[in-house]
Formats: C-alpha cells, structure tokens, sequence
C-alpha cells in the first residue's frame, strides 16, 4: 500500500479507537491534511481520490464524532473500492452517545442510515473518550460561560442583511421571515443527505447521492426550436464516469470547464440504460460544501427565490447568530431531561452535521415549545382560579324535576358531568371545563341543564357554535329542552343570532340582551363580533371548540364579568395532551353513549371497487336517503387554516362536476368547500338539509356536528389521508336517524400495508380508542393546531413530536411552575422574557379579560 494511504489508515485507525475525537493528529486533522495532499501526489494516488480525502475532511473539526465515523468510513470503503492492496475497513467502533429519543416520526429522505450502535455493546473501551470540542459546549464550568443574551439586533429587519434589499424583503416576509429573528426559527421542510461520498461505479440507480470528479467534457445546446436549453457535462472520477444534464440552465456550462474538479449532488437517473443526473446540485470543488456533500437543509419557498440563495443567506445569518443567543431554559431543566443547548440546536437544525444531531436539535426545540405552552397555560389557570364568580346553588329536587322532563333518561355519564357542572357552578370561583365526549353522546343536553341552573337565577347565558347550521340546531333542540311543555324559559327568553340574522332583528336582540329579558343567546361568531352587551352573562357555552380560537373564547366570556364557561369537543384526546392543548380548563369526561345507537357499517372499498360504494349510494337514494362524499386535501398541511386549501378544493370542484354528468346524471349534487362564501356554504346547506339536494360532495368542511338524520351513506375518497379521529367525525354525520347507515372509506391506493390503519375503523366505533390509534401512529401534530393553543407563533416542532416529551416538558412545567410561579428568580429571568415574547406581554395565552 501507497505510504500516503498506509498514513491515512493509520489516522482512521486511531480515531477509531478513540472514539473521533479529532486527537489522533495533534493539532486535529485539518493540520496533517496539507503534507498529506503533497504526498499523496508523489504516490500518484488518482486525482479524484485525493480531492475527495480533502474536501471530505476539511471540515473535520466541526462534525459530531458520529458524523466523523460516518466520513471515515466512507472515504475508507471508497479507498478499499479502488486501490487493490487497501485493506478493507477497520472494525467498527461503538460511540458512546447519549441516546436521544425519537423526534420525527417522518424524517424526510433517510438516503442513507447513520448506524451507531447502542452503548449496550458488551467491548466498549473501557476509558470514555474525551468530549469533543462541540459537546463540551453543553455543560461549560460556570465561570467560562460568557453572558449570552438574546441580542436586540435580532429584531432588526431581514433588509438589514447585505444582498438583501426591499424587493428581496418583500418576497421574504411571503414566507414569515421579517426579522432576523424568525429567519432562525425558520426550520427546514426536510433535508438531502449528500454525506456519503460515492465513486461513480457504485451508484445505483435512485440514489441520493454525492459525486466528486473531473469534468471531460460539456456542451450547451438548443432544442424544441430554440425553447430549451439542454447542458450536458460528463463527470469522471477513475472509477467511471456519469452524465449529468441541466435544464435551461445555460449559466451552468461556466462551472463545467474541462479538467475542473466538480461536486456533483442529487439523485441518480437512468437515460436509455445509462445512469445519469438530472439538474444535481453543482459546486466547485474548493468552495465551502454547502449546498453539496453533506446533510443539507432543503426550505420551504415561494416565487423569486431559489433553494440555494435561500440557503446561503440562512447559512449566513444561522452561523453568525446563533452562537449569540442565550438559551432561555435554566440549566437544570436542560440537564434533566438531556436537552441541547438553544445555540447548538438552531445551528443544528439548520446545518446538521449528522441525523442524531437533527434528531436531538429538534427534541430540544419541541421540548421548548410544549414547555412554553404548558407555562402559559398553567399561568392562566392560576389567574382564573383566583377570581371569584357567581355562587349558583342548585337544590336537588329542582334539578330532579329538571331531568324527569327530558324525553330520556341520562347516561350515568352524562348524570357525572351534570354533577360536576352543578359544583362548579357553585364553587364561587369561575367555571373552566373542557366536556369531552364522543359524537353523539349528548353533550347538548349536559350544556341545557347547566343553563337552566343558571338561567332559573334570572341569569344569562351564551352558547356559540362554529358554523350557522350547527346554531339553528342548538337553537332548536334548547327551545325544547327548556322552554317546550312548562320549560323553565319562555320560547321569546331564547333567541337565536347568526351572520344571516336580519339587522332589525339583530338591533331587537341587542336590546334585549342588554335589558337582561333574553336569557339564553345561541349564535355563531355574530355573537362576539356584534356590538352586544348583556344585562348579567353567567355561562358561557362554546361547541366544538376545536372550530374556534381560545381568542373567541375570551371575546365571549369578555362579554360577562367572570363568567362560568364551559367547552364541548367531540375530539377526544388522550388526556395528557389534552392538558398541553386545553391546559387551562378541568377536563370532564364522558365516556359512554345513550343506549340502542346504531353501529354504522363501515366498509373499506379499494378504489377499484368504487362503482359499488355508487350503486349503494343510488340504491340509499331510490329510498329516500341522503349522501356524503368526502374529499382530501392532497397536499398535507399541518395548519388548520390550510385544511380547505385550494387542492382539495380543487378534486371537490372536479369531482362534483364528473359525478353529476357521468355518475349520477339523474339525482342532484351539491357541493360544499372552503372557498365558498359563508351564505354560499349556508345555502348549499340549507338545499341538503331540506333534500333539495341528494348528494353533498365535500372538503372536510362538514366535518363539523351537522345534523341530517335523513343521510344515511357517508362515502369518503382519500381516506387513507385523513386521521382516524378525523374520520370518525365523518362517520358521525350519518346514522343519527333511525335507518341503517353506511360509511365507505376509498383510500388511494391498493396498499394493503398502508390501508391497514383504517381497518380500525371497521373493528371499533370508539373514538377514544380511535384517537389513540392516531396518536400512536401520527403523533399529537393534528392536535397542536396555533388556533387551538393561542400560540402566537405556529408550533413547528411540538407537532413532529411524541407524548413522552410532552408528558416530560408538562412535568418540567410543573415543577418550575411550583417553584417559581411568577418566574422571578434570577436563573428563570430568560425564560420569563421568552415567554412573554411568545405569549405578549404577561406570559399567557390571550385572554381578552385579563388586564
Ligand atoms: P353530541 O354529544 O354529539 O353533541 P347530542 O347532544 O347532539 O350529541 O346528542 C345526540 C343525540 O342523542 C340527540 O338526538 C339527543 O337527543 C340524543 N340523546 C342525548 N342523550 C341521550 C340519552 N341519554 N338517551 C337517549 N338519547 C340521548
Ligand atoms: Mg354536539
């Protein structure tokens, strides 16, 4: 072997053993690398050979001993590849790592595996190797930390930076990016692994990869007469050589100049049998590998800015600011729960050095965010808990003949919330209760009875619903729990006010309310957009919270001075995160249904088997029945104002017009989506309910408690898109009339692997159970939605995480919250500021009441 490559393995050898920690050269390695090019040129090693040992190495100092393994190892499967007498790789070497757990379920491109074994390998070196430069960061000696503190500069705008004026201002502030700031809270959507060099006879075909070689020769030519731009380049490195092409790129025929060193990264094709790559990233060989040759960031865009200008600012501004910003979190909670230190982790999560490093950069910034949320929530808490709010005594004879007068009798499910309610009520501090029940286990009723409690003192009371159907039919449904055949309100004393309701009608209201003779209002977001005051609001009622923000639930408890509230959701969730997402209500559970509902069928069709789901659905009609047909959205969106986005828009606009011509000429289809005007979506409503319509297609608008006992078939396509909790929403739309109803779930593909999920839909018509499956499979992102939270900013992290950081960032909440509740003490000052930064000024979740 080439003395030059006798050094290098000897090099590798003893990094190896002592666990990479960039001592076996003195001075690191970046020292040896000069002599050893020179070297390496007497022993006529190939050319490419050496450009790759260099540019692999250069930036050896600054990677993680797991990425430094990683690069070894490689570089040294590539010498064993081509130089006959190497030997092959030296064992592997466990590293000790701290293990960290999961973060992404979904990491994007895992190209290729960072295999590191777990310290439970029985022939560990016995001496711990010494922490590498980067880790000994984490936990400095007191005295050498230098004060950090978040810099103000970090607010000053983006424009600020060179190279970027107003016009480039104005495209990034398309992507939130004002101020410095968020540019380092602006994560990447996914990342490329170029890390692993490849020679080029090895590349299969889809590969991720990245490609070092000599150009031998390129061409830049026209075709389509002149519309496009083909440039080809052939790229050697010894081992053999690959075509790359370029699309209307001609700039790209400068870089290609014969004889120069290129870096070529992207994925492997095939053309006519050979392999090639279209458009790989191209860099020069002595540039700073940031775009190529190792893990690289990949961010979300917008018009007029590319991947790499986007990438070479954010390199800029993440390299200089982070190191300066101080980490929020005191030491302790850091330490206890092995979280990275703030700077490392934005370096990190934009400029990883290995998958672990992602992996616990993205721990610790979900940590952080359920950390903050959990703090505010519990603040608030604390804030509600210690005002004082009407005492209503309820006697219990009264409350008997109450429930004797209902069409049935209660669950004892419902009996314990009614209960609970009936305490609250009379605590004399204001009621916070979050019911929780599945579809169609009578939260309405629950909610009836705490207004009469209320009402019967001559009291008021509010009840908002998300959408104008869902209030005409609480408006219903109250008129005859408590006003039909001796109710305790008259029908006048309950009125109903929705965006619909004539101004007149509106004004009458109003004076009303404000005269206290109205005692119960049901209505939509009318309710806290319009000017109304009340004469004595004592009880405020939100259904399906989910629908609103905690913002419109302060704005109506506003309305009243401490009001008691109380929330219904019928998306269960399991109980710890529902303490993060509603952490400032008490959660009332019910947890069983009226008896003698009926099971809907459910049924799974693969998409070839549609035509049958349509000839159930013309049979249901020829009855008399009603349809849903659901359609997803087609990208996936973690943001709840995404949910009607213009995809799914886009397949219910489409499909409503091939139902409707070539499917079901003969019946009449409505169509229901996001973009439609509110009185649009009303109207189409309105045609369905009254069976104008037969069959409504739909985005997952409907989604929400609408009542129609006449629909018996819900049919929904893409299902394999939707949560299970999601579908189960669905499913509850039909079977509330006393026909046999259907559910038919149309995923995409045939997959059976991944259409064995909703297979669950079939076994269990639990929604809890469902919510688990979900949670368990997708983790809590569906449940951590900014409107939900109040959250100023959008959750990123939180929502890739698992419950077992949330129940950890909860109980680090906790105790902190015990500790220091006002975060007053010295160690905690950053985080307050942190928090109120995050929350506005007090730290908590908006709440319109608190001053
Ligand atoms: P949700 O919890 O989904 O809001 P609702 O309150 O709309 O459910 O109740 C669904 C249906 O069940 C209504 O028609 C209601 O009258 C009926 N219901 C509620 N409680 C009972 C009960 N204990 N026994 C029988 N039917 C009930
Ligand atoms: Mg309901």
């Amino acid at each position: 072997m080439k003395p030059s490559l006798v050094k290098l393995q000897k090099f590798f050898k003893l990094e190896a053993e002592r666990g990479y920690d960039n001592r076996a050269v003195l001075g690191g390695l970046s020292r040896m690398l000069d002599p050893w090019e020179a070297e390496a040129r007497q022993d006529n090693l190939p050319e490419e050979l050496i450009s790759a040992v260099l540019s692999r190495l250069r930036d050896y100092n600054r990677l993680s001993p797991a990425s430094r393994q990683e690069v070894l190892q490689g570089l040294w499967s590539r010498i064993h590849s081509e130089v006959e007498d190497a030997p092959p790789l030296p064992e592997k070497t466990p590293i000790e790592e701290k293990p960290i757990p999961e973060v992404a379920k979904e990491e994007a491109a895992p190209i290729h595996k960072v295999e590191i074994e777990s310290k439970s390998q029985p022939e560990v070196k016995e001496e711990p190797a010494e922490p590498a430069p980067e880790t000994k960061k984490e936990t400095p000696p007191e005295e050498a930390v230098p004060e950090k503190s978040t810099p103000a500069a970090l607010n000053a705008p983006v424009t600020v930076l060179p190279g970027v004026g107003p016009k480039h201002g104005k495209t990034l502030e398309k992507l939130g990016l004002e101020t410095l700031e968020d540019m380092l809270y602006f994560f990447p959507r996914r990342y490329d692994d170029y890390s692993q060099l490849k020679p080029i006879n090895r590349l299969e075909y889809g590969e991720q990869v990245t490609v070092i070689g000599t150009v031998q020769s390129a061409s830049n030519r026209k075709v389509r007469n002149g519309r496009v731009n083909i440039t080809e380049g052939i790229i050697s490195d010894g081992t053999g050589n690959i075509r790359a092409t370029w699309f209307n790129q001609p700039w790209i025929a400068k870089k290609l100049r014969n004889g120069t060193q290129v870096v070529l990264s992207g994925k492997i094709d095939q053309y006519l049998g050979r392999l090639t790559m279209n458009s790989p990233e191209i860099e020069q060989i002595e540039q700073q590998n940031l775009h190529t040759n190792r893990i690289v960031p990949v961010y979300p865009l917008t018009a007029n800015i590319t991947q790499r200008w986007l990438r070479r600012l954010m390199h800029r501004v993440v390299t200089y600011w982070a190191p300066k910003i101080a980490d929020p979190l005191p030491e302790d909670v850091r330490s206890e729960n092995n979280l990275m230190d703030l700077s490392n982790a934005i370096l990190q999560v934009h400029f990883p050095d290995s998958k672990d490093q992602i992996q616990a950069a993205r721990y610790r910034l979900a940590f952080e965010e359920i950390l903050y949320l959990q703090l505010g929530m519990l603040g608030q808490k604390r804030a509600w808990q210690e005002r004082s709010a009407r005492v209503f005594e309820v006697p219990q004879d009264w409350l008997d003949a109450q429930v004797a007068r209902l069409p049935f009798s209660l669950t004892s499910a419902q009996q314990k919330a009614v209960a609970e309610v009936r305490s609250d009520l009379a605590s004399g501090h204001p009621m916070n209760r979050l019911l929780q029940g599945d579809v169609g286990s009578g939260k309405t009723v629950v909610a009836a009875l705490g207004i009469a409690m209320v009402v019967r003192h001559s009291s008021q009371a509010a009840l908002m619903a998300p959408t104008s159907i869902l209030a005409e039919q609480h408006y219903t449904s109250m008129k005859e729990l408590l006003s039909a055949g001796n109710g305790i309100l008259a029908e006048h004393q309950i009125r109903l006010m929705i965006g619909a309701t004539p101004e007149a009608e509106k004004q009458e209201i109003r004076q009303g309310l404000a005269a206290g003779e109205i005692k119960l209002i049901i209505g939509t977001h009318a309710l806290i957009e319009d000017p109304v005051t009340f004469a004595d609001l004592q009880l405020t009622i939100i259904d399906e919270q989910h629908r609103f923000g905690v913002e419109q639930r302060a704005a109506l408890r506003a309305k009243g001075d401490n009001p008691h509230l109380i929330v219904m959701t019928a998306t269960p969730i399991p109980r710890s995160l529902a303490l993060t997402v509603y952490g400032d209500l008490d959660l009332l559970v019910m947890d069983e249904m009226p008896p003698d509902r009926q099971v809907v069928d459910t049924h799974i069709l693969l998409p070839r088997e549609r035509e049958r789901g349509y000839s159930l659905i013309r049979n249901q009609v020829a009855e008399g029945h009603q349809v849903f047909i659901i359609y997803p959205l087609v990208e996936q969106t973690r943001s709840v104002d995404e949910i009607n986005s213009a995809a799914a828009t886009k397949a219910a606009v489409d499909e409503h017009q091939r139902l409707q011509s070539e499917v079901f000429p003969e019946l009449q289809l409505g169509l229901m989506h996001g973009r439609l005007k509110a009185d649009e979506k009303e109207q189409a409503m309105e045609q369905f309910r009254d069976g104008e319509t037969q069959v409504m297609v739909s985005t997952s608008v409907v989604e929400v408690g609408v009542d129609i006992p006449n629909a018996t078939v819900m049919l929904i396509e893409g299902a394999n898109r939707f949560g299970l909790a999601q579908l189960h929403q669905f499913r509850g739309r039909v079977g509330r009339g006393s026909a046999k109803a259907y559910c038919l779930l149309i995923p995409e593909t045939e997959d059976s692997a991944e259409n064995e999920r909703l297979s669950a839909m079939v076994t269990t018509n639990d929604g809890f159970k469902l919510a688990e499956i979900d949670l368990d499979q997708r983790g809590p992102g569906d449940f951590l939605g900014t409107r939900q939270s109040g959250y100023t900013k959008q959750l990123q992290m939180a929502s890739l995480t698992d419950l077992q950081l949330i129940e950890k960032a909860q109980q680090s909440a906790k105790k902190l919250f015990h500790q220091d509740p006002d975060l007053s003490l010295p160690e905690n000052r950053e985080l307050a500021a942190t928090l109120a930064h995050f929350w506005g000024q007090n730290g908590q979740p908006p709440q319109a009441d608190i001053s």
